[in-house]
């Protein structure tokens, strides 16, 4: 144990929840709600950040209508998105429609995940149990005797001790919580990055499909009012061979999948306004340990396609509500409470990842990497047969199992 040194401080709660990302802050404020004290640390000093899922999905929709939040969600500024179009080779193919989902909303929102996280924290802080501790990052786990027994973080002022009767890791894809757990991940590979920026958008232009896929390249265009957000896939590890090819390539590659985006691609004009981002899915063997579970990305970490990631990570924190809650009320919470939660999730969690990966193999690594290899018939059946559009709605508007609020 490191001694107590003049700047550190120790504080006590029954769940310190590490990350406050979709999973973590829709984990902290249903168990506030509950009356649990939680503590939620998040190593950023705000939620405004660039690089995260923006779509709320229809279950995700469905489980603000069980907390009776749905129409003050509503109000924020969102887009909705009832079906899912892409252009191929200069062709819109209708690929989901929401319309069939038994829900309340049969639609994917559109909304800066900040807002999303702004209104959950906000919510929150209604609750006295809930404690919001921004600009505060994990570095460690405590543990006794092979208990997880808390968390040391470093703030602006010191070291902060937490000491809890449950860690829950939701620190996202590069999680400490999971790495100083030692818990064993299994890397699956993915052939994919992203290179990910803005570009402003004329107002003139109308709704445009989602994804566009042409001589073998593959483009997400999230329309966001004023601009598109853009998403633009690249073999892994080549982005030094796309900077090679120079800016005026890669606008020359956007406007021709994309014809509408016009003059406003020339705004792309230094690299510092091009992201990269590393994509990758893993899963953990095991999720817990005794005092600890990791959910969220930090125990599977998601890909973008089908934007489903950030809607699985408040799927597990729904779960984990639904088993911690009654757990912490009775007293501690045991391995076989935490291992119950693993195998509730996991399954909806291995379905999903085995899509993406199919995807990534299949669609997205044939396109980009071997334009001939796409396979025409999918195209065919989700152009002619209206019904073949409803089982991707489903996986990506429902997920496999979704969670319902039982607290
Ligand atoms: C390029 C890209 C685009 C994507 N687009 C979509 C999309 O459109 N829709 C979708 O549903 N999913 C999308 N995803 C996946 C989605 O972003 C993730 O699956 C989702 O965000 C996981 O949520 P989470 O809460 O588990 O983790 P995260 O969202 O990663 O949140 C983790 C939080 O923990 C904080 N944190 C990290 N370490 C510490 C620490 N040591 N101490 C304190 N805080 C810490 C982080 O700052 C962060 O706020 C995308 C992923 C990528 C890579």
């Amino acid at each position: 144990m490191t001694p107590a040194t003049e700047n550190q401080k120790t504080i006590q709660t029954r769940c310190c929840v590490v990350g406050g990302g979709p999973a973590g802050m829709m984990l902290g404020f249903l168990l506030a709600r509950s009356g649990v004290d939680v503590v939620v640390l998040e190593k950023h000093k705000d939620f405004l950040r660039d690089f995260r899922g923006d779509t709320i999905h229809p279950s995700t929709l469905e489980l603000l209508v069980e907390l009776g939040l749905l129409d003050e969600f509503l109000k924020l500024p969102h887009q909705e998105l009832r079906s899912v179009q892409i252009t191929a080779d200069g062709q819109t193919v209708p690929v989901a429609d929401f319309s069939h989902l038994p829900v309340h909303c049969q639609f994917i929102a559109f909304m800066p995940q900040w807002d999303f996280l702004s209104f959950l924290a906000e919510k929150g802080k209604q609750y006295p149990s809930f404690h919001l501790h921004l600009q505060t990052e994990a570095t460690d786990i405590v543990q006794e005797n092979g208990q997880i027994t808390g968390v040391r973080a470093i703030t602006q002022t010191g070291e902060l001790i937490i000491n809890a009767d449950l860690v829950i890791g939701t620190d996202g894809r590069r999680s400490t919580i999971r790495e100083k757990a030692g818990l064993a991940v299994q890397d699956f590979g993915v052939p994919i990055d992203v290179l990910w920026m803005r570009i402003p958008k004329d107002p003139a232009v109308g709704e445009q499909s989602l994804g566009y896929l042409k001589s073998g390249q593959f483009m997400v265009l999230i329309d966001r009012n004023d601009y598109f957000q853009c998403g633009f896939l690249i073999p892994k590890g080549q982005f030094e061979s796309v900077k090679q090819r120079g800016l005026a390539a890669l606008q020359a590659d956007i406007l021709s999948l994309a014809p509408f985006v016009g003059e406003y691609v020339k705004e792309l004009d230094a690299w510092d306004k091009i992201s990269l981002l590393t994509v990758k899915i893993d899963r953990l063997r095991q999720w817990f340990r005794p005092g600890l579970l990791c959910i969220g990305d930090a125990a599977h970490a998601m890909s973008p396609a089908g934007g489903v990631g950030v809607n699985l990570a408040v799927q597990d924190a729904v779960a984990t509500a639904n088993q911690l809650i009654p757990a912490l009320q009775r007293g501690r919470v045991t391995v076989d409470t935490l291992a119950r939660i693993q195998r509730r999730r996991q399954w909806p969690v291995r379905v999903i990842q085995a899509g993406q990966i199919f995807i990534h193999k299949r669609l997205i690594n044939a396109s980009v990497n071997d334009p001939s290899t796409i396979p025409p018939f999918i195209l065919w059946l989700f152009r002619h047969i209206p019904a073949f559009r409803r089982l991707p709605a489903r996986l990506i508007g429902m997920g496999p199992r979704p969670e319902h609020i039982r607290t």
